[in-house]
């Protein structure tokens, strides 16, 4: 296996398999709602309509603005629910404070739901039923098949617990099959003995926002570490972006290390547009049913 897991290559094996998929003269389109802008949203709003674009599809954006009722949002989102013109919804966060996320959540037609917030698409995966997925918890599925890193039997820790990312997460790694039978351990911010913990792991997955906060330390000799998290620091007067993980002091204990930028990331959007696609072709399926 590879030392360093770049996103890039896997990102590209997705596209590769989207292109040869047969979409019927069908442009699959994408609505995408923000609220609030934010840096990191509104780079990933541009990564976005730059692989959109690369790949022919639409993406038509709705820009609210933080003085939208909650009820005008689920409107909004009611309409393109019933719009046919419209095969997904992503919508993107962060959210003012009297917009619930539950709410919102649960306003997306499960069938639109190409982030995987609905609670019916969330509920599946614990079920192994078919459905429409949280692209980074897929994109982290993809590294894992991609380098073909084992883990049946294996334990695996993952720090943090939010339902996009840890939660789903855990669902698929304890499925029955190829890619899961592992040994799940979920940690958090109230965990006692975090390192103690990650440093049993076979493979350590973290998904907290926290800049280097995994360190040598927290990791067994020869711990495949996969980095979720991508937070802007400044150093030495200049803006980077770096993961969860200390890259430099777990490099050498690692068997293998996801990079960030590059790593999951990379991948995430891939997987977006390949759940837009399987969203556009179940709606074409139904329409010919
Ligand atoms: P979130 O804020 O919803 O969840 C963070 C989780 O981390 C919480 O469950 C919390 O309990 C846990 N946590 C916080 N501090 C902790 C600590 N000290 N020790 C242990 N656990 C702790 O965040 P999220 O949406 O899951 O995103 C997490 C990170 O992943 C962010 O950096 C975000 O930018 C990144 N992210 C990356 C991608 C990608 O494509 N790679 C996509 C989504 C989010």
């Amino acid at each position: 296996m590879e030392k360093v897991l770049s996103g890039k290559i896997v990102a590209q094996s997705i596209f590769d398999r989207i292109s040869r998929i047969n979409l019927y003269n069908t442009i699959p389109t994408m609505a995408l709602l923000s609220v609030c802008p934010s840096p990191a949203s509104d780079f990933y709003i541009r990564n976005i309509n730059r692989q959109g674009a690369k790949l022919g599809f639409a993406v038509k954006e709705f820009n609210l603005n933080e003085y939208t009722s909650l009820e005008d949002f689920i409107e909004l989102i009611k309409t393109l629910n019933a719009d046919k013109a419209y095969h997904g919804i992503l919508i993107q966060k962060p959210f003012p404070v009297h917009i619930s996320e539950d709410a919102v959540n649960l306003a997306v037609s499960p069938t639109k739901d190409i982030d995987g917030i609905h609670p019916e698409n969330l509920g599946r995966i614990f079920l192994n039923l078919e459905g429409l997925f949280p692209s980074t918890a897929i994109a982290v599925m993809e590294v894992i098949k991609y380098y073909n890193i084992q883990t049946h039997g294996k334990h695996v820790v993952i720090i943090g617990r939010s339902p996009i990312v840890a939660k789903p997460l855990a669902g698929f790694l304890l499925q029955k099959n190829n890619h899961g039978n592992a040994t799940v351990t979920i940690t958090h911010s109230q965990s006692d003995n975090l390192e103690t913990i990650s440093s049993t792991a076979d493979i350590i997955i973290s998904a907290i926002g926290k800049p280097e906060f995994v360190t040598a330390t927290f990791i067994k000799k020869d711990a495949v570490c996969i980095d979720v998290g991508i937070n802007q620091i400044y150093r030495n007067g200049k803006q980077s972006y770096v993961g969860d993980f200390d890259y430099n002091s777990c490099f050498d204990k690692a068997l293998a290390i996801t990079p960030v930028p590059g790593g999951v990331g990379s991948v995430t959007t891939a997987v977006l547009f390949e759940n837009l696609v399987k969203a556009t072709l179940r709606q074409l399926d139904d329409k010919n049913c």
